[in-house]
């Protein structure tokens, strides 16, 4: 799965929202949050980020930001 990280807070693109073929962004409170279940891991939305806040979750330490993303993708 992808996971959006801190970079994300205050970018007011969407860009990688509308590229989603699957629509697994959420809004969190101050950022946009990946739903880990949905994302079918295209890797599509990644390069369309200007603040190179979305990753794979394969980076190191990313197990956080995986279960951030959950938690706010699921309070929809
Ligand atoms: Fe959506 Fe693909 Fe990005 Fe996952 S990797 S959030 S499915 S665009």
């Amino acid at each position: 799965t992808y996971v959006v990280i801190e970079n994300c807070i205050s970018c007011k693109y969407t860009d990688c929202v509308e590229v989603c073929p699957v629509d697994c962004f959420y809004e969190g409170e101050n950022m946009l949050v990946i739903h880990p279940d949905e994302c079918i891991d295209c890797g599509v939305c990644e390069p369309e980020c200007p603040a190179d806040a979305i990753r794979p979750d394969t980076e190191p330490a990313m197990e956080k930001w995986v279960e951030f993303n959950r938690k706010y993708s699921e309070a929809w």
